[in-house]
Order: C-alpha cells, then structure tokens, then sequence
C-alpha cells in the first residue's frame, strides 16, 4: 500500500510540475508507445498465444493493429485536439472571447479486462497520454503472460512517474482504489463496474466504465443470408466469443432461420476448419472457471453444431444452440463464449419491444435491406453503439465514439472522444476592459424590455 501511494505521489507532483503539458512531450510519448510495441512483437504474439491461444493473425488484427491505428490517429490529430476552440460568444457578452481549453486531469488510473488484454490497457492509455496524464495500469490478472509483459516493456521505456504498470490481483485493485485518483477509466464486468464507482465516489472521481451486456443480432427476413452469416461468425468467433460486443445472440425472422443456420455451420467450417478444437488459431477459454460456466449453458436448449469441448487445453467449440427461450439460463447473463443460442420472431415490431424491455445494451446488430426498418431499429431501442449489416466492426472506426449507456457503461473513447473523455474541458471567458455595459448591474438605467432583449 505504501509503495502504491508513494507512486501516485510521485506521478502527481510529476503532473504538477507541469511536465505532461506541452505538446512536444506527448507526442514523444506516443511515438515512443509505438516504437514500444513494435520492439516488443514478437513476445507480444508470445504472451497472447499463451494466455489465449491467439493467433498472430488475430493478436494482429485485432489487438496491435487498432493500437497503431489508434497512436497514428492520435499523432496526426493532436495538434488540432489541443488547441483552445474558439466558441461565439451572446451580444450580452460583447467585446469578449470565448472559449474551451482542454486541460488534463492530472494522475489517471486504467483497470483492464483480461479478454483484448493488451488492447484494452493500452488503448486508454494512448487516450490518457495523449490528453498530458500520468496513468497507472492495472492489467487483468488472468492473463498473466500479458500483464507481465505490460509491465515489463513500460517500466524499460518509461519513467514511472508518467506511465506505470502495477500487476496484482483483487486486493491490490481496491489498494489503488482507496488512493485519490483525478480520473480512473475501467473497462469489465457491470458488477466490478459499480464496486469501481462507488470507490471513486469517496473521491469524487469521475469515471468512464466500459462494461458489457448482452448485444442482439436481429436478422430480418430479407437479410443477405450468407454475407450475413459470414460476418456473424467472425464476429461471435473471434476470441472464441470472449468479446464484450460480440453478438450474444440471435434473433432471427422464423422465415429465414433454417437457411441462416445452415450458411452460418457452413461458415463456421469454412473459417475455422471441420475440428475447430484442433486449430492452431481459434482462440482458448481464458480459464477453468470459465471454461465449466460456459459448458453448463449447453444444458440449454438443444445443441445443433458445436458441443464439443477440451478441457486440457480449455477449447470449446463455435456452438450453436437451438430451441431457446428468454426463461433459459443462457438468456440470463452475458455468455462471453463461443455459444450462440438462436430466438425467433414473427413480427419485427415484437422482436424490438421484446429487446426494448431488457437492459440497454454495449452493442445492437441489425441484419436487413429495408432502411425504413433500420431506421426504425436505431430509433426505437437504445444502446451503447452498433451496425447495420454488420457486427463488432463499428468499434474499429476511430471517428465513432466507443462506450456504453444504462448498464453497458458510462463516457466513451477511442479517435477525439477518447481525448476529450481524459480531458476536462475548461470554460474560459476573456473580457474585455475597454467597455463595461450596465445592464446586468443593479440600478441599470435601461428598463427590462431592453434587457430581456439583449439577454435573449
Ligand atoms: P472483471 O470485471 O472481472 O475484471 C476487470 C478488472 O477488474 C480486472 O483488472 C480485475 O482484476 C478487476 N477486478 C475484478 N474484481 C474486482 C473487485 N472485486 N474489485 C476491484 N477490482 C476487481 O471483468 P473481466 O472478466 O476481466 O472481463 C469480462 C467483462 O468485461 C465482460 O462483462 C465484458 O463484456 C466486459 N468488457 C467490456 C468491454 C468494453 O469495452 N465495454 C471490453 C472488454 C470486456
């Protein structure tokens, strides 16, 4: 405990000194983020591929490759993010300046998942430096190769007084959540989620929670049904499911369910072989206790591709579960595994009020070619963000906000939205001296019409 607080001391007089401020400086640290993980490669496909089975074509796409897509973004943005925004200012306000100044909050803590496990620590932190914090990271300790490694490689590139690494497991998260923090960014489970807030709320920190939930995919009746099932499968698949958008499940016109089923086995043969527990490349079950939670859910409706699992090396495989109702189990809780349960519906209007009623999701997909019904989708249900057509993909478009809303999370990031998320954003009026009009003054001359007029 000691030596956590002695750290978010140091980092804190590091940012009160005024070091993260200039725009040279961060960009520095960007660019050396980037040299880090670049450097650092090949045991980054080691770590992954021990903690997950990744392969190096997923550790790329879908963790090193946002990241530098992520430090690029940044870099070529900076500049323009940080400058002061000039706003207008009323005619009540004449002869001053307005404007927003984005000012950074000072020693910020980041607590990341074990599923992306260098993604989703790295990825806030690019946001953190970019907007001139200091951060603590606090990895997830199921993927221990990851988080040692995370350790490692920031503590050899960069002075612990910025961007620190501390790797423990439940007690030592609530040590650092007793320490007062100007900004903490945690992404997992909704229930750690408010274990995290109401320790923040002793502070008073803010907080950016980025949780999950159970995201639909609705395939309507006049769906593309084979790009449809091939976009479904890589998105439910890829690391084996463990994906905080992924799609949970289907929800399927009845009119079209026996032919999405059949592209979909035929998809999931394609991408991932006849014996996907046997392929070097599909992604493992992080752990035994999730691995026997994931099985049980097969005791739900009736399996009708998939099923199999291995316990020695925690695979299980692309499962797809039929015959589901919203009373089964695995329609209770976020699956966060490679089962898919598939629900049907006749109507598209009580498919939507049916999704409405229940929590508000991180992510909602909606199959279909008539836009009036995907206006309508969009419209009608809320959550956090999604696609049409497609699935998981909108996450990697850095010009869209990431985040959730109701019990999927609170704040985004990722592009701008996530420098400005690190960001308090400074109100600043600049006044000037060479005028001074009466009115707001009591015992102004002007009577109330003309004042109501010039304060419309
Ligand atoms: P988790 O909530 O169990 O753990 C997340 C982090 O919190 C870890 O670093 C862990 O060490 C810490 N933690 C766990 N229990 C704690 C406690 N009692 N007190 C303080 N800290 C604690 O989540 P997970 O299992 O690592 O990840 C899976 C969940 O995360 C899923 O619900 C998934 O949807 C969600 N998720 C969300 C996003 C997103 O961007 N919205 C991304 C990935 C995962």
């Amino acid at each position: 405990m000691e030596r956590i607080h002695t750290l978010v001391e140091n980092q804190r007089t590091f940012f009160m000194n005024g070091n993260t401020i200039d725009y040279e400086y961060r960009k520095e640290n960007l660019k050396k983020l980037k040299k880090m993980l670049k450097d650092y490669e090949s045991e980054i496909y080691y770590a992954l591929k021990q903690d997950l089975n990744k392969s190096k074509h997923e550790t790329f796409t879908t963790e090193l490759g946002f990241l530098y897509s992520e430090i690029d973004f940044a870099l070529r943005n900076l500049r323009s993010w940080m400058a002061p925004a000039k706003v207008p200012s009323p005619l009540s306000h004449k002869g001053s300046k307005s404007y927003i100044i984005q000012e950074p909050y000072g020693v910020v803590l980041v607590i990341s998942p074990w599923n992306y496990p260098l993604q989703l620590a790295i990825a806030p932190a690019i946001a953190a430096l970019s907007a001139g914090n200091c951060v603590i990271l606090k990895p997830s300790e199921h993927a221990k190769a990851t988080s040692q490694l995370l350790a490692s490689m920031i503590q050899a590139t960069f002075d612990s007084s910025l961007f620190h690494v501390v790797e423990g497991e439940v007690d030592i998260t609530e040590a650092l959540l007793k320490e007062k923090f100007d900004y903490i960014f945690f992404t997992g489970s909704s229930n750690v989620g408010k274990i995290i807030m109401r320790a923040a709320s002793e502070h008073l920190t803010p907080v950016t929670l980025e949780l999950g939930g159970k995201s639909p995919a609705i395939v309507d009746e006049d769906a593309n049904i084979n790009l449809t099932a091939k976009r479904l499968v890589w998105a439910k698949f890829t690391n084996a499911g463990q994906t905080c958008v992924a799609p949970d499940y289907l929800y399927v016109h009845e009119r079209v369910k026996f032919k999405l089923m059949k592209a979909i086995v035929k998809q999931i043969k394609s991408l991932y072989g006849k014996n996907p527990l046997y392929n070097e490349d599909y992604t493992r079950i992080i752990n035994e206790k999730h691995f026997n939670r994931l099985l049980h859910y097969l005791d739900s409706g009736k399996v009708i591709h998939g099923g199999n699992s291995e316990e020695s090396t925690l695979m299980i495989e692309p499962t797809i579960l039929d015959k589901i109702t919203w009373q089964d189990e695995i329609m209770q809780e976020e699956i966060f595994g490679p089962i898919l349960p598939i629900l049907t519906f006749k109507n598209i209007e009580d498919a939507l009020y049916e999704i409405k009623r229940r929590d508000k999701a991180l992510a909602l997909y909606y199959f279909g070619e008539n836009e009036k019904i995907q206006q309508q989708v969009i419209e009608f249900i809320q959550f956090g963000g999604g696609a049409i057509n497609d699935a998981v993909y909108h996450l990697a478009n850095p010009y869209l906000p990431f985040g959730g809303v109701g019990s999927s999370g609170m704040g985004q990031y990722h592009g701008k939205f996530g420098f400005e998320t690190f960001s308090h954003q400074k109100s600043i009026l600049k006044q000037t001296t060479k005028i001074d009009f009466p009115f707001r003054y009591p015992g102004s001359k002007l009577n109330t019409s003309v004042v109501k007029k010039i304060m419309k």
